[in-house]
């Protein structure tokens, strides 16, 4: 399997340096050359397996043997999901009757930051490792040793989840920046109470923005880059959108066992209860994960994109208009609700989407499309994300559109139907049921994707609800419908004790002052911290 460029410029790539690489140098994102078709009698093997082993089937089809001998592999996914706190991994659970039957939720959050991050950032640090390991094999031990500085910036829960998959990792340096007093104190804490030396937790007077921007312009220093063997670890890392297809099938099996469904090789996928997902969205790669899954050969019935208010993919859906939202001149572009990581502009992994659906693609592969518009949706891409730059947005073509509705649907949903379905969820009689913002987002978004098309249907939970009490406590304790009990709901009740642990305890971060927000005293004094710290290594 080799990796391209969605914007045409490289390809041919291993899956090593398609992970290591991260951003194609043509400002693209790598794909593999060709998505694997499983015929369903395969993937019927697949579903008595474990987590791990069905994590080791499916990525052994996008990681040649020669490039990670199956030992190996098998070594790393272990190693990755031994973190998790619960033996199936991402558990499934059925969510409380409050409208319907069929709706699930998906636990993606019981690694060790309690968000679905972990599920990727816990793999990618391990592969890191590996690919380092085996770099520096040969190396006498007076010789230098081949190393990352992996940089990035976070709004809250990356950070955390990337500081968690590579604290204590042999050669790798991690620098996290994030925006002072601007992310919440948990998210704080989660990242600053990590003590190994590795880990360079940076907190930036200014705004997310300016962080993003900072590594940005480190990133395009190419002196600097290679100097430091710079490593990202954002979500349009492809070794992450490729640890996410797992619980697809994984959740798709689960469910149709706890429907008492046997599946075996002479099964028609078409008998089988219909299952479809809903995926609390943001960058886009939780979902195009199930995209992966889908073109795979996974019998998923709908893909569901839910948004909060920050809905640039909702609205795509409808008018095949994909803008930055308009906003009035005082207001800030992006707008900041009650899931924090869902708050963003644009997209990145979209850009990935839309090239198969430019190349002829939809549900199912372009069964004319040839080499040649591999190479002219190419040049579509790189044009439109050339207009998004210069003006905001790019309109695509009604069939483009229309190849995307052969699978996708999309809701958006308000600040204030997530805290009404956070209450909602709590307060049921028959059972209660704890949702975060974010996959309360999800989960109202689900109840209309249900009604459009009434089948079973898992909605994706992306982080424990411990990790968002400035929203969950109050739309419990607030709810103006039915409650379940009087009593004042506390922090301690609904967070995990790790979570509760974390505050108070000792905490270690570099403090960058930019003399009240100035971008280039920033990336300056970023520079400098990097600078000054790795002399040390
Ligand atoms: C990152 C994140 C999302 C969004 O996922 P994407 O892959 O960016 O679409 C949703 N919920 C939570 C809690 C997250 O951390």
């Amino acid at each position: 399997m080799r990796y391209r460029s969605t914007r045409g410029q490289s390809s041919g790539l291993t899956f090593e340096n398609a992970v290591l690489q991260g951003l194609a140098p043509d400002g693209g994102l790598y794909i593999p050359s060709e998505i694997p078709k499983v015929p369903f009698s395969k993937i019927a093997e697949w579903s008595n397996l474990k987590f791990t082993d069905l994590a080791y089937q499916v990525l052994r089809l996008f990681i040649d043997v020669n490039e990670i001998p199956n030992d190996d592999l098998k070594t790393i996914i272990e190693k990755s999901y031994s973190t998790f706190d619960d033996k199936d991994i991402t558990p499934l659970n059925k969510l409380p009757n409050v409208t319907n039957d069929q709706l699930y939720v998906l636990e993606l959050f019981h690694g060790p930051t309690f968000a679905f991050k972990d599920v990727a950032l816990q793999f990618l640090g391990n592969l890191f490792e590996y690919f380092l390991i085996r770099k520096n094999k040969d190396k006498k031990q007076d010789e230098k040793q081949d190393g990352i500085t992996v940089l990035g910036a976070t709004s809250g829960d990356t950070g955390g989840a990337a500081i968690y998959g590579l604290r204590g990792k042999k050669n790798i340096s991690v620098f996290i920046l994030h925006p002072k007093g601007r992310v919440s104190n948990i998210q704080e804490s989660q990242m600053t109470s990590v003590l190994d030396p590795n880990v360079f937790n940076v907190s930036v007077e200014g705004t997310f923005d300016d962080c993003q921007e900072t590594v940005k312009a480190l990133f395009s220093d190419a002196e600097f880059k290679n100097k430091y063997q710079l490593g990202a670890i954002n979500s349009i890392n492809w070794a992450r959108i490729l640890a996410q297809t797992v619980y697809y099938f994984y959740s798709y099996f689960t469910l149709l066992k706890k429907l008492n469904v046997a599946v075996n090789a002479d099964t028609k996928p078409e008998t089988l209860p219909k299952i479809q997902f809903v995926v609390p969205s943001g960058n886009f790669g939780d979902i195009l994960a199930g995209y992966y899954a889908v073109r795979m050969g996974l019998p998923a019935d709908r893909l569901c994109i839910a948004t909060n208010e920050n809905d640039i993919l909702y609205r795509f859906m409808q008018t095949g208009s994909y803008e930055k939202k308009k906003v009035g001149p005082n207001e800030p572009e992006v707008k900041q609700t009650l899931s924090p990581a869902m708050d963003i502009l644009i997209s990145s992994n979209f850009e990935r989407l839309i090239w198969y659906l430019v190349r002829g693609d939809g549900r199912v592969e372009s069964t004319t499309a040839t080499a040649a518009d591999d190479e002219k949706a190419s040049a579509t891409i790189a044009e439109w994300m050339q207009q998004l730059k210069t003006s905001g947005g790019f309109t695509a073509p009604a069939e483009v559109l229309e190849r995307a509705h052969t699978l996708f649907d999309s809701f958006n949903v308000t600040d204030e139907k997530t805290t009404e379905t956070i209450g909602r969820y709590y307060h049921c009689k028959s059972s209660s049921y704890v949702l975060d913002p974010h996959t309360a987002v999800g989960v109202a978004a689900a109840e209309k994707m249900h009604a459009k098309n009434p089948v079973y249907t898992i909605c994706l939970s992306t982080a424990h609800p411990g990790k968002f009490p400035e929203a969950v406590l109050p739309a419990i304790n607030n709810y103006s419908g039915e409650k379940i009990a009087s009593k004042e709901v506390v922090y301690e009740e609904i967070a995990p004790k790790a979570l509760v642990n974390l505050l108070g305890r000792p905490k270690k971060c570099i403090d960058v002052k930019t003399d009240g927000g100035k971008k280039e005293i920033a990336l300056k004094q970023v520079r400098l911290v990097i600078e000054e710290t790795m002399k040390g290594f």
